[in-house]
């Protein structure tokens, strides 16, 4: 290595710390009551962005990379995954109760049967009148991409991820879901290997439509537990 370069794992670790360095000093200033939770979580993330753009431009100079294979991986995670997969499994298991206990029992198996490619484990919950199912990762953002694609911010803040296992009731509140006190709450928690999709309860008439016109009305929130799907007539 030539002197005045830093080697890959050198500039890994420096920014690594720096970016440490700078989180926990603002965290500190927070604990004084200077800084709010939202400001240091703001800060946070615009310093994981800075992070990664000094990264991206680091490995294009050094030809470790080459940004075009980056966009495709965006352009990837952008327009061909999304909610629109996991939709085609709720609404089939509207539409077969044969197939939705098949779902309950083994995703996996369930979403090879649709031709869904998986890259992890899956595990369906389905909502019922009596039961509600949230998803969180509480560990990081795991999350089940390669049937809903890209996940929503709050998926990976903080705040969502620590809440939503103590107080799931409150988090659902603030997405605009009053659950009933009877009406169980379940919470998930994803891992590196399994990864969950809720079953949203059927939307009240929707009795003549087709599985297509189904697989519309199938939010990503919806599949993840932070909403109920509402009656589109
Ligand atoms: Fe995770």
């Amino acid at each position: 290595m030539t002197e005045g370069k830093v080697s890959r794992r050198e500039f890994l670790a420096k920014t690594s710390l720096a970016a440490s360095t700078a989180v926990a000093g603002a965290a500190t200033t927070t604990a004084t009551g200077q800084v709010g939770a939202q400001e240091v979580e703001e800060y946070a993330q615009s310093d994981y962005s800075v992070r990664a753009k000094a990264l991206v431009s680091v490995l294009t100079k050094k030809n470790l990379i080459d940004p075009a294979e980056i966009d495709e991986v965006i352009e990837f995670y952008e327009t061909r995954v999304g909610p629109h997969i996991g939709a085609r499994l709720v609404a089939r298991s509207w539409v077969d109760p044969e197939f939705r206990e098949r779902l309950l029992s083994d995703a996996n198996a369930a979403a090879t049967e649709l031709g869904i490619e998986r890259r992890r484990d899956l595990v369906a919950v389905a909502n019922t009148p009596q039961v509600h199912n949230l998803v969180v990762c509480t560990l990081c953002s795991c999350y089940p991409w390669f049937i809903l694609g890209l996940p929503p911010t709050w998926y990976k803040d903080a705040p969502y991820r620590a809440r939503a296992v103590i107080d799931p009731r409150g988090v659902l509140k603030e997405f605009g879901t009053e659950l009933d006190e009877g009406v169980e709450v379940r919470v998930w928690d994803s891992t590196a290997e399994v990864r969950y999709i809720v079953i949203p309860v059927r939307p009240q008439g929707t009795d003549g439509m087709t599985e297509g016109q189904l697989q519309v009305l199938v939010t990503r929130d919806s599949m993840i537990g932070a909403e109920r799907l509402k009656s589109p007539v």
